[in-house]
């Protein structure tokens, strides 16, 4: 039986879960966030330790055209824009600043400071947070494993905010997805996004190479292209590019049993213009000089190409450069979805009304990486848990109005 009168009770202490209770709070909701953890929002402090990327500064075409599928965050994104992300920051005590690369952080690099402002914030309006209550079932109402045992509520409104399944230690890991299922709700599965892949390099290579970044390369597959920067490891190659091409690359290992990844090992240079850097080398030079002095290229480039070419290197200038721009890899499969960055797949949009409410289930809405939807890192995905929590807040006061509520 309930023993409880939450009137909102938002499931999963993530970014997505906290700013949603901060709107709901605002609006002078009474809201109570469960979390399976011993603390909230694990995920947000370990982005931290990357400097905490929260969103970009790209033009708004450009940004909404990150997420896929198109058009699904775009109205959340224009009611909570980057901009006002980083107002809030500001508001809290953490002013941000725009990188080279157009990524955007918090002065202070850190998440520790920015969530214990937050925190605190949500304490002043009254939020009351559990933690270690972990939803286990959802029948009349939701059914947690407790410290002081099972406990069942029965709230006005719920908003499930339970992440998608990377990196289980923190706390998302995934196990909703029975519970959603057994309720009739269509889930894609869970796959790794902004993962790692497999490459088979060669002993020699990998001791040599692994944990060594390649600097300023562009990689393609199937059609899709970017520039940045990559990291060799230990069982294949990871990497802001290799995450920002990883849906191309998924798709094709699970049509194909393996992936061509192509590397342009030097974007700025064209072909003839390396192929004549190559000619003018010097003759008594060796194959290693040449990559080097005459190509510009770092020993991990050079063992690269030689991985690539799975053989002695060709000696005439045209179809080395040609491969220097073009070194094809076949990556063979995807690093397991603990050590990925995000979550492809998790329950389907069209499942979710307007308001992120769910069609089959009246009062019940979702919000952040549990949805279906993915985006590159670049700030992009905590920019889509901060704006889909914000939007489903919006859902859950419209439809509490709607019904009397
Ligand atoms: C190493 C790493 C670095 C990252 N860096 C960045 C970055 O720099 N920029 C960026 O944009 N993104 C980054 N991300 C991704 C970003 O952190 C996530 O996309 C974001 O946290 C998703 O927010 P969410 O609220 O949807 O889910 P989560 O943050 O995963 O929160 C979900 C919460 O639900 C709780 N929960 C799950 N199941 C239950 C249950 N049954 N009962 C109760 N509670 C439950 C979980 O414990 C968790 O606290 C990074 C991710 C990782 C792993």
């Amino acid at each position: 039986m309930p023993d409880d009168t939450d009137e909102i009770a938002i499931v999963g202490g993530g970014p997505a879960g906290l700013a949603a209770a901060e709107v709901l709070a605002q609006a002078g909701r009474a809201v109570t966030v469960y979390e399976r953890m011993p603390s909230v929002a694990r995920k947000l402090l370990i982005a931290g330790r990357g400097g905490l990327n929260i969103t970009h500064s790209e033009g708004r075409a450009d940004f909404l055209a990150r997420y896929h599928p198109q058009g699904y965050l775009d109205a959340a994104v224009a009611a909570f824009p980057p901009d006002a992300l980083r107002a809030w920051c500001a508001d809290l005590g953490e002013p941000t600043f725009v990188g080279s690369s157009g990524r955007v952080f918090p002065r202070s690099f850190k998440a520790s400071p920015l969530l214990r402002a937050w925190l605190g914030r949500l304490d002043r309006l009254g939020v009351r947070i559990r933690t270690r209550h972990r939803l286990t079932a959802i029948d009349g109402g939701l059914r947690f494993e407790a410290p002081d045992g099972p406990l069942a509520i029965a709230p006005r409104a719920v908003l499930l905010a339970l992440g998608g399944a990377s990196w289980p230690r923190l706390g998302s890991d995934g196990r909703w997805v029975p519970v959603l299922e057994g309720l009739g709700v269509a889930v894609t599965p869970l796959r790794p996004a902004n993962a790692g892949f497999a490459v088979a390099w060669s002993d020699l290579f990998r001791e040599r190479f692994a944990g060594t970044p390649l600097k300023r390369v562009a990689l393609a597959c199937d059609g899709s292209a970017v520039r940045g920067e990559a990291v060799i490891t230990e069982t294949g190659l990871e990497g802001g590019a290799v995450y920002a091409l990883s849906r191309s690359l998924r798709a094709a290992i699970a049509a194909r049993g393996g992936a061509r990844l192509v590397v342009d090992l030097r974007p700025d240079l064209t072909r003839d213009a390396l192929a004549s850097r190559l000619s003018g080398a010097r003759p008594g030079d060796s194959a290693a000089t040449r990559l080097r002095k005459a190509a510009g290229l770092p020993p991990v480039a050079a063992g690269l190409l030689r991985e690539a070419a799975g053989a002695a290197l060709p000696t005439d200038p045209e179809i080395l450069a040609g491969l220097i721009k073009a070194a094809p890899l076949t990556l063979t499969a995807s690093a397991p979805i603990e050590r990925a960055i995000s979550t492809a797949g998790g329950v389907r949009l069209d499942a979710l009304d307007g308001r992120s409410m769910l069609r089959s289930r009246p009062g019940l809405f979702l919000a952040g990486e549990m949805l279906d939807w993915e985006a590159p890192t670049g700030g992009y995905l905590l920019q889509g848990a901060f704006a889909g929590g914000r939007a489903a807040a919006a859902g859950i006061l419209d439809w509490l109005g709607e019904t009397g509520g």
